[in-house]
């Protein structure tokens, strides 16, 4: 069996600020958790380099909001050209890091540099207004400006995705940026920095400093010079935030979490259902804001579709992602294996059903000490078990049944999240009535997948603030200014 190896890194384990690699404080061992070995060594902000690196984007913040948005634009687009002329190390540096497998890795550098091309397309699209004053010979100007600093906080599962999202729109709006990356997958952001500079970014523009939520988060939520804060993580972590932020009277853009339901209405198409729900449910090991967590299922369905996923469930390997042919990774480590299969665990102890484990990293040899957790089939999953109603950043498929679609969809709604939903069926007008019922910010219709950099993306409820993608990702990083004035006259 060939392994990939990791790349050569062309960036160094600590802070990028002001174009330069800064010392850090104290070092946090970053390992693969596949195979549990060192990757690297990195160094951590500490509150005052997190405040240097702020005063530093401020000062690059004057420069860059005057350059011009085709300019803008243009280095965010180089910085798309050169993430996939380098896709390969890339992917390799980010399945080593999170552990997800090389061409789901491959697919998340294709997905982050598609953020830069949007956004570097979208810089030269912000447009102001002229209004009507309702006194005579006057008018308003309505401009949109850059907000200032942005704060970007990003979570572990998509470590490249959710800072390009973030990064690409803020610096297209104009803003500078500090980007302090998940604690657990420090590197590939700091593998952004050189390679913006090599695109022409200015030195300042965006600082990358690894560290602590707790000192990296509270410095950026108090410093009063940032005024966008942008976080990807649990709803806990963003309500911490808001609090944090509250003094300082920020803009919160907030991405949180999930407990997406997935439909498959009565006429849907099972074997293209089973199929579909298994890739997303694979997808970095089921640890997405947005996989399915409850599958509603009609009654008279459920044996049928518990059949055909626990088929595709079995067929998948399990492994080292570094591995050819890997169709899953571990988790990110063990606690988060145990967390899972609490939840597994409960279920059955009240009346659940495992239909099938898939344990296959256990004959890969090199993943002996990865965090590997079995990707499960359970039916006869009721709404009051916790399998149902956390969050459950594993691969676990919950089968729920139901009798009645109407009340499929009363239950669907019965959480505090509102991030993302699916609805599987053939009768389109029946899925786009069942879709537009559904308290959800994104719903995939036959499609496991919506998630795009043209369209906005955000939850309602619980599962957030704001959006990310579509122009709609652009208004988060700007404010709104108006001008009211004497209409100019022609001077005689
Ligand atoms: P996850 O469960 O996906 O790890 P978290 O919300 O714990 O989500 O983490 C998402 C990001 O938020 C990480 O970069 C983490 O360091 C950061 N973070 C955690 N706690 C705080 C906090 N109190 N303030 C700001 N950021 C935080």
């Amino acid at each position: 069996m060939s392994i990939k190896t990791l790349p050569d890194f062309w960036f160094e384990p600590r802070p990028w600020m002001d174009g330069q690699w800064h010392p850090g404080g104290e070092t946090v061992t970053v390992r693969n958790p596949a195979t549990a070995e060192k990757i690297a060594e990195v160094s951590r902000a500490d509150a005052a380099t997190v405040t240097l690196a702020i005063e530093g984007a401020v000062k690059a913040q004057r420069e860059w909001r005057e350059i011009s948005a085709v300019e803008r634009g243009l280095v965010l687009k180089r910085t798309a050209a050169l993430l996939l002329a380098r896709k390969d190390e890339f992917a390799r540096l980010l399945t080593a890091e999170q552990g997800k497998p090389y061409a789901q890795a491959a697919g998340e550098v294709e997905y982050a540099a598609s953020f830069f091309q949007w956004f570097g397309e979208e810089a030269r699209r912000v447009y102001g207004r002229i209004a009507a004053h309702p006194e005579a010979g006057r008018e308003f100007f309505i401009e949109h400006k850059p907000a200032g600093v942005a704060g970007l906080i990003t979570p572990w599962n998509f470590p490249l995705a959710q800072g390009a999202k973030k990064v690409a729109a803020a610096l297209a709006a104009g803003c500078s940026a500090v980007w302090k990356p998940a604690e657990l997958t420090p590197l590939i952001a700091l593998a952004i920095g050189p390679l913006m500079r090599e695109a022409g970014l200015p030195d300042g523009v965006l600082q990358i400093v690894p560290g602590r939520g707790s000192v990296v988060g509270r410095v950026l939520a108090e410093h009063p010079a940032v005024r966008v804060l942008s976080l990807t993580g649990s709803t806990a972590t963003g309500s911490a935030l808001m609090i944090a932020a509250a003094p300082g009277i920020k803009r919160l853009s907030l991405e949180l979490g999930g407990n997406a339901p997935f439909i498959v209405l009565p006429d849907a198409d099972l074997d293209f259902v089973a199929e579909q729900l298994t890739r997303l449910k694979l997808l970095v090991s089921g640890q997405v804001c947005v996989t399915a967590n409850r599958v509603f299922v009609h009654a008279d369905a459920e044996a049928a579709l518990a059949e055909k996923l626990a088929v595709k469930i079995s067929d998948a390997r399990l492994g080292n992602g570094l591995a050819d042919g890997i169709d899953a990774g571990p988790l990110i480590h063990r606690q988060a294996c145990t967390e899972v299969g609490a939840l597994v665990e409960q279920a059955v102890a009240t009346g659940a059903r495992i239909v099938c484990e898939n344990r296959s990293y256990e004959s890969d040899a090199t993943s002996r000490d990865g965090s590997f957790f079995p990707p499960t089939v359970l039916t006869g999953v009721r709404d009051d078990m916790r399998v149902a109603r956390d969050e459950i950043f594993g691969p676990v498929i919950p089968l729920l049944r139901y009798t009645s679609v109407t009340d499929a969809v009363r239950r669907a709604n019965e959480t505090p999240y509102g991030l993302a939903s699916y609805v599987y069926g053939r009768d389109l007008a029946q899925c786009r009535a069942v879709a537009s019922a559904i308290e959800a910010g994104i719903v995939g219709v036959n499609e496991w997948r919506p998630l795009k950099a043209e369209i906005p993306f955000g939850g309602i409820k619980q599962s957030g603030i704001g959006a990310e993608g579509g122009e709609e990702g652009l208004r988060e990083f700007l404010e709104t200014q108006v001008i009211s004035m004497p209409k100019p006259v022609i001077a005689s």
